[in-house]
């Protein structure tokens, strides 16, 4: 068994998913559908969770992996309502328990909190509900906080399990257990305890987003034997992801625009208010009372947009938003999907649009210098930007190694729904003639930015920067897509270099850059056609490419 959270312990891998006959079956049997109706008002299952709900019913230990917002809750809080006594909720901020226990008043489900905040009253209320055989609630919420630092709780706890009042232990955002994952919380580490105390009662963990090596992980600390780990779709069918290089839309709609930094997110949010849009900043900077007051502005629809650094994550449960528009990039897929991912909740069609700017690739690597894979990561971000010929979904999907079949996309990308607009260019010369500049200027022991690289191969700034080679016939964003891929293919690469207050990114040849010596070598890429189009002509000038549809949208915002 499990001794220590830390112990390396001989727990086994969790098993990726059992047969599909198993699955099948418990995706057919046991709970019923009225069930779920009479207390939850929901009509259908959504996919996967009848199944956890009946594994953990027949006492099996479980991780359930699914989007956020697919539902999650239900696959313990209906399990909860069937047994007796209560099960016990760890989840990672006040706030998420908040929303829940308001959810399940509404559907009157005795449920209470023990936390930071409970008062003392509170507290003994619900420290003797615990071992109180009628079980005056059916969920006990608790931070991980409370579980490491009260003796009291885990005394109750103990004394519960012992009249068979422990029905189950729900671990939300399990991932937090885990170093490897994202949201690393100390207290989560100490939660094997609860396994150790209490083996008879069955666990599940809850996450959206863990690989299987932080799954792996989680087992252990959690000291879980032998879990079922059911890992849900990932494909969001009501989502359309789009790149944007410019652009606009949208009206009485909620939704967020996700920036790189505080400075953007007050500078994002005066823009529209200025275009008399509803918006307000949200960042990690400002007082929680602020926060929270923006959070429930936004909930009640009394502002439109929260302009928002990633900050604003954890705990947004509105089910209506309609747009998710990343302003600057985000730095990897992992957290792209994650973030845009809050749109359309409710199952109803929402957008996902990502504003593909040149400048914010450097901003972000710069900021990602000190990660081990930053800079890949990125990358992949920036190749799904830079895309133009692959469906959106399938690069996603390629990224997180799903099956993938084109179909499912169902014209809910870009790419998709505009077809073959792309063309086949050969960019050999165009590539040799930017190279050159980069070779030349660090000859002259000068480094260039890639802003600084685009002015010199466009004809601005000293000319011994393009002594032997001639101003290019490209366009800006032409010029700009031409350095991004020859970064992403490892003709050019990241020179990063460190001063006291910031760190700077230079453009440096890479390791194929001397392929381009040799005549025979030649690159050849794909662009978006340049096309004009009658709607969009007022403000596009410059945009090698410009997007319409959703014409009965009003215009919504410019992001320039
Ligand atoms: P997660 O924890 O996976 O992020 P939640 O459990 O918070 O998601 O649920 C998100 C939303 O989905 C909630 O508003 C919930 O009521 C709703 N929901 C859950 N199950 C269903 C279902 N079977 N049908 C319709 N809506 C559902
Ligand atoms: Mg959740
Ligand atoms: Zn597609």
């Amino acid at each position: 068994a499990c001794s220590s959270a830390q112990s390396s312990g001989s727990s086994k891998p969790p098993k990726p998913s059992f047969s599909k006959q198993d699955l099948e079956h418990y995706e057919e049997s046991g709970i019923t559908h009225s069930q779920l109706s009479h207390v939850f008002q929901l009509s259908n299952f959504r996919p996967l969770q009848r199944a956890a709900i009946n594994l953990s019913m027949s006492g099996k230990d479980l991780f359930l992996v699914m989007p956020t917002g697919r539902g999650k809750s239900l696959c313990y809080q209906l399990p909860a309502l069937c047994s007796k006594g209560f099960t016990l909720v760890i989840a990672p901020l006040v706030s998420l328990m908040e929303d829940q226990l308001m959810y399940l008043k509404s559907v009157d489900v005795p449920a209470v909190t023990l936390n930071a905040s409970s008062t003392k009253e509170d507290s003994k209320r619900v420290l003797a509900g615990m071992i109180d055989k009628n079980s005056p609630f059916k969920l006990l919420y608790v931070t991980p906080e409370k579980i490491a630092k009260s003796k009291l709780l885990m005394s109750k706890l103990d004394k519960a399990y012992n009249m068979g009042l422990l029905a189950r232990i729900a671990v939300d955002e399990v991932h937090c257990c885990s170093q490897w994952g994202h949201d690393f919380r100390p207290d989560y580490k100490l939660l094997g305890i609860l396994k150790r105390q209490f083996p008879k009662v069955p666990l599940v963990g809850l996450t959206a987003t863990a690989t299987s090596n932080v799954l792996k992980d989680c087992q252990k600390i959690l000291c879980v034997q032998e879990p079922i780990t059911l890992t849900a779709p990932f494909n969001r069918p009501n989502l359309y992801y789009e790149v944007l290089q410019n652009k606009e839309r949208y009206k009485n709609q909620s939704g967020i625009v996700y920036v790189f930094s505080q400075k953007d997110a007050a500078a994002v949010a005066t823009d529209l208010q200025k275009k008399n849009i509803l918006a307000q900043p949200y960042h990690a900077n400002m007082e929680p009372s602020d926060k929270s007051l923006v959070h429930q502005r936004w909930s009640s629809k009394k502002i439109q947009v929260v302009v928002a650094t990633v900050a604003f994550g954890m705990g947004i449960d509105k089910a209506d938003v309609r747009f998710v528009i990343h302003h600057t990039i985000s730095k990897s897929i992992e957290n792209y999907y994650q973030e845009s991912g809050r749109a359309g909740r409710d199952d109803g069609s929402a957008d996902c649009i990502v504003f593909f700017g040149f400048a914010d690739i450097f901003r972000i690597s710069t900021m990602v210098v000190m990660e081990n894979t930053g800079q890949q990561k990125l990358q992949n971000m920036v190749a799904y930007c830079q895309n133009v010929d692959r469906c959106r979904r399938a690069m996603m999907a390629i990224h997180f190694d799903e099956v993938w079949n084109d179909d499912e996309c169902n014209q809910m990308c870009d790419v998709c729904r505009h077809g073959n607009d792309y063309i086949t260019m050969d960019i050999t010369k165009h590539a040799r003639d930017v190279v050159t500049i980069v070779e030349m200027a660090s000859s002259m022991d000068e480094k260039l930015t890639p802003l600084k690289v685009c002015d010199a191969w466009l004809g601005k700034g000293p000319a011994k920067h393009r002594k032997t080679i001639t101003v290019t016939s490209l366009s800006r964003l032409e010029v700009e897509s031409v350095i991004i891929y020859l970064l992403l293919h490892g003709y050019f690469s990241e020179d990063f270099s460190f001063t006291p207050y910031t760190t700077h990114f230079y453009l440096k040849l890479g390791r194929k850059a001397a392929l381009l010596k040799n005549d025979n070598h030649s690159i050849t890429m794909k662009m978006k056609r340049r096309v004009m189009s009658h709607a969009t002509v007022r403000q596009s000038i410059n945009s090698a490419e410009v997007f319409i549809f959703h014409m009965q949208a009003v215009p919504f915002f410019h992001r320039f």
